[in-house]
Parts: structure tokens; sequence; C-alpha cells
């Protein structure tokens, strides 16, 4: 496993359509491997391979309950509306509102090549939009409004104030999740 180098802002892979998967072969599973690393390192809750300069179709995300890898996902039902806070791995320290369906069915195979299906909603629902869109050339900035950004020490403080409360064991924690 190895931490892969990020992409950022005006970098042309990020436009462009990442191509579907043909065979889940090992250097497949290790590009998840990484992009799970990746993600992590970078304190990240989703990650798109575009993000580390592969036009492939895999994302991977964890909202707290462990790494979830999916390849050739497609979202095969949205319901609802959320209005949510985003930012992204490959425009640091930018966030803004977004809003996305509440509730969704997503499709595709995991990395033993098993079908899988997964009923998403809420956070989940959110970074699935997120790292999907990734796949299609699209950035959450081209569909945020209230953009604003925050530099590196406010963020810092942020993460330790949440620290501080998730020490305290409160539940309303402000964190800027990153996918
Ligand atoms: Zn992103």
């Amino acid at each position: 496993m190895a931490i892969r180098n990020l992409r950022y802002d005006s970098d042309e892979i990020l436009r462009k359509r990442s191509k579907e998967i043909e065979e889940i072969d090992n250097k497949i599973r290790e590009l998840a491997l990484d992009m799970i690393d990746t993600m992590y390192k970078n304190d990240g809750v989703g990650l798109a391979a575009p993000q580390v300069g592969i036009l492939k179709r895999i994302i991977v995300y964890d909202i707290g309950e462990g790494p979830v890898v999916v390849i050739n996902p497609v979202i095969t039902k949205k319901s609802g509306m959320q209005t949510c806070e985003e930012g992204c791995l490959s425009s640091p320290n930018v966030f803004g509102t977004v809003d996305r369906p509440r509730e969704l069915i997503l499709e595709g195979f995991d990395i033993d090549g098993n079908k899988i299906k997964i009923k998403a909603k809420d956070l989940e629902a959110v970074v699935i939009c997120h790292e999907t869109d990734h796949l299609d050339g699209k950035l959450f900035l081209d569909i945020a409004r209230d953009i604003y950004e925050l530099s590196q020490e406010e963020i810092d403080e942020i993460k330790k104030e949440n620290e501080e409360k998730e020490k305290s064991k409160s539940k309303k924690n402000k964190k800027k999740s990153k996918k």
C-alpha cells in the first residue's frame, strides 16, 4: 500500500470522464487500497480515482463505519433533498453549500468483483454524490454556493475544537469533511 499524490484545483484530469473498469485485477485492488490510505492520510471521508490521477471509475469512502470501495458505481435511485457543507481534498480549505439527495441507492462492484447495492442516506449519500461526480469530471464547486476559504490555521483550530468536543463526548461537532 502507498500514499498517492493528490491532484488539485485546475488539474485537467479532474475535468475528464473516468472509464469503466472492465476487469477487477490486482492492479485495481492495489489502487483501491492506495486510495484508502491516501484518503486517511489527508483526513478525507471520500476519494475518487481521478483525484490521484487515474481515470478509472472507482471511489472509496469512510463515514466512520470503515472503508468502502465501489467499482463502476452507478446511482440508480435518488430521493429527497438535503443541504450540506462540502469540501474536497482536491480544493484544500475551500468549502461551500451544496444541495444533494437525502437518500439514494448505489450499485456497483466490490474489490472481489461481487455486485453490491448500497442504500445510503445523510452524509453517506452526500459523499457518494460528491465522489461519483468526480468520475464524470464534475466538482462540488460547480454547484456550490456561499463558497469560502479557510486558512490552514483556522482549519487546525477547528480540528482542535472538534477533538476537544469529542473528548467531552458531544455529538454536535462542526467537523469539516473533505471528499
Ligand atoms: Zn472531491
